[in-house]
């Protein structure tokens, strides 16, 4: 059950998993086409590596922008000086901090109100107010969650892990550290990530755990100086001194240091010189060396003089103690341990407390004041059994957050398989309906145009069949039509009754008025002897004036009354258009066809007869045999 409700709970993590965000630090594209958009790239890289360059370009960039504005890119800019000036000039700082915050409401890119929230947490941990600047950059985080912004997510990551490592919170800022480490990975920011790194090696030197820390802070350092990024090797190796100092190794300590001192002069990187001007005082202190320890102290707080770093004042105040102490002035000692203590506790710092409590009892035990010697003897071992607890619960709460998150990752990683898995059985499938559709349709498409071929090729052989059959001049069906249609008749095995019709002295009419005339006289005729016909009756040209008219149902009789109607409505053509005076006149022969070898032949032969007597009998007129039957003129 628990494990069903387990992966249920991952599954409904699953789509924000999986909805991809743009990649960090990437402009979005009215952003990068505008002339500020490099300067602003370049400024928050350099942010890491050279922050004198960083601050340079993003003055830079906002002289452009002032010009051409753009909401996104001039909060981009402000929060890159915000981050340099949380370092050394607080009113500018929060100067940016408004400047970017009026710009908000103007601005595409949603998670920038992360980076937002993150500047202003800078500032209150730069001003020593570490539980506001915790609860800011907790803002930070929903915010960058909220608006799926990896980059402004690694930046609020990055920023509260590291507060929390100071605060103790040693396993939830190892779980930040590394959590932004992989998202700057991931967003390809090879610099940032380094960092972040280098504040995981941090937070190990705060557990107590110096030998891996040594470790993560020299690899860091080696990897910083070869990508040429001087500011962070140089905190880097700043912090690697402080370990070796942890470990007893003052040499080793002492060239860290003096190296991480020569990245600081090269960059003019006056905190980071302050820095290690207190390390190598707090060397001194240890090998007893008080009046150098006092030397380097007054140069770090020469070049801290400007910069608003309460946790670094109160390390000062803490070296310098307990070098007053070494060189017996007591008093001093304890009043300038005094202040570095308020800082100390105001800030959480248990470690550096410890080291100020017990610097003060020795002090005050110099001065004969036992009872607040006591007292901060007391403190000290309250403070160092709290701290050893404090490390070992860390230690084993970093083991099962380490543990828990290779276990959530495991088990993403194999919901995210069988999610891709489905993912691609449900493509293939998809992809086989479709071609199965293309199939269909191939098919159906090649059936259609097959069906269409054949109805095509069918249309034209009957057309050409038609046009095989038909005379060209008349429309009526030609000689072999005619004919043919004959031969089928009597093989049914009846009588056909035939006509022939021929036009008289059409010669003439050629001769006399040209073919032009005499071909529309053919078509004339042609259309009188097809309005004449009913019934099953065909009839065709059978070459030049000539026709052969088919009567089928009919005796002797009708086929020579349907001639004389044929005659007569030949006769009433109006011939006015063509020549005037002789009207039009058809002769004709009629015969009875009959079923049999040679009947068609036989037929036309006695009809032709028939015709050749009603032209000898004078024209315009029907035979059959020797009978007339009409005649006019
Ligand atoms: P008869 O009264 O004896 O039938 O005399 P006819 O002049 O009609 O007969 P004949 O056989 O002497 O002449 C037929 C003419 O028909 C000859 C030929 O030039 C003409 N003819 C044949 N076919 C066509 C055609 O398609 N168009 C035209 N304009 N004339 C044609
Ligand atoms: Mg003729
Ligand atoms: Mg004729």
């Amino acid at each position: 059950m628990m494990r069903i409700m387990k992966v249920a709970r991952i599954l409904a993590m699953l789509p924000g998993l999986l909805l991809a965000s743009p990649p960090a630090g990437a402009l979005d594209r009215a952003a990068s086409a505008h002339p500020a958009a490099p300067l602003v790239q370049e400024a928050i890289r350099a942010g890491r590596s050279n922050p004198d360059d960083a601050q340079r370009l993003a003055d830079d960039a906002l002289a452009r922008l002032a010009t051409q504005p753009d909401a996104d890119l001039e909060i981009r800019a402000r929060l890159a000086l915000c981050d340099y000036y949380s370092e050394r000039d607080l009113e500018r700082a929060r100067d940016m901090l408004a400047r970017a915050t009026a710009q908000l409401p103007l601005a595409r890119r949603g998670g920038l109100r992360a980076g937002v929230h993150s500047c202003e947490g800078e500032i209150h941990e730069a001003a020593g107010d570490t539980m506001r600047a915790l609860s800011t950059f907790e803002l930070a985080v929903s915010a960058a969650e909220a608006a799926g912004d990896e980059e402004m997510l690694a930046n609020a990551l990055y920023l509260r892990g590291w507060l929390r490592g100071v605060q103790g919170d040693f396993a939830l800022g190892l779980l930040d550290l590394r959590r932004s480490v992989t998202l700057y990975e991931k967003g390809d920011f090879p610099e940032h990530s380094r960092t972040a790194v280098n504040g995981i090696a941090t937070i190990y030197n705060r557990m107590g755990d110096y030998a891996q820390a040594q470790q993560y802070f020299e690899q860091a350092a080696k990897a910083q100086l070869a990508a040429g990024m001087q500011r962070e090797a140089m905190v880097t190796l700043y912090n690697l001194g402080r370990t070796r100092e942890h470990l007893g190794q003052w040499d080793d300590a002492q060239a860290t240091y003096l190296q991480a001192m020569g990245l600081a002069r090269a960059i003019g990187y006056a905190r980071g010189e302050a820095y290690v001007h207190r390390g190598l005082a707090g060397l001194h202190n240890a090998r007893g060396e008080w009046p150098q320890a006092l030397e380097r102290v007054a140069d770090a707080e020469r070049l801290a003089a400007g910069t608003p770093d309460a946790r670094l004042q109160a390390q000062l105040a803490l070296v310098r103690g307990v070098a007053l102490q070494g060189l017996k002035r007591p008093a001093e000692s304890v009043s300038v341990l005094g202040g570095a203590l308020t800082a100390f506790a105001r800030a959480e710092a248990l470690s550096e407390l410890a080291a100020t409590h017990a610097a003060l009892a020795a002090a005050q035990a110099e001065l004969g004041d036992w009872r607040s010697a006591y007292e901060n003897q007391r403190r000290l071992r309250e403070l160092t059994d709290r701290l050893h607890a404090r490390q070992l619960d860390q230690r084993v709460l970093t083991l099962k957050v380490e543990f828990d998150t290779a276990a959530r990752e495991k088990e993403n990683a194999l919901l995210l398989r069988e999610k891709a898995a489905t993912e691609a059985a449900l493509e293939q499938q998809r992809r086989a309906g479709q071609l199965q559709i293309l199939a269909v349709t191939l098919a159906a498409l090649l059936a259609a145009v097959l069906g269409l071929l054949a109805w095509r090729h069918r249309r034209t052989s009957r057309r050409m069949q038609t046009l095989a059959m038909t005379d060209e001049l008349t429309g009526l069906p030609n000689r072999r039509a005619v004919l043919a249609r004959l031969g089928e008749l009597l093989a049914t095995g009846n009588d056909c009754a035939v006509l022939i019709l021929d036009i008289d002295h059409f010669k003439t009419i050629n001769d006399q008025h040209g073919h032009l005339v005499g071909d529309e006289v053919l078509r004339k005729v042609a259309s009188v002897v097809s309005g004449a016909l009913h019934g099953r009756m065909v009839g065709g040209r059978l070459g030049g004036e000539e026709f052969l008219l088919l009567l089928p149902d009919s005796d002797l009789d009708e086929a020579v009354t349907l001639g004389e109607q044929v005659r007569e409505a030949v006769a009433r053509i109006d011939t006015s258009r063509w020549f005037s005076g002789r009207p039009l006149s058809v002769s004709a022969g009629v015969a009875i066809a009959h079923p049999g070898a040679g009947g068609v032949a036989d037929a036309l032969r006695r009809a032709d007869a028939a015709l050749y007597e009603a032209k000898a009998a004078g024209r315009n007129r029907v035979h059959f045999g020797k009978l007339v039957l009409a005649a006019s003129s």
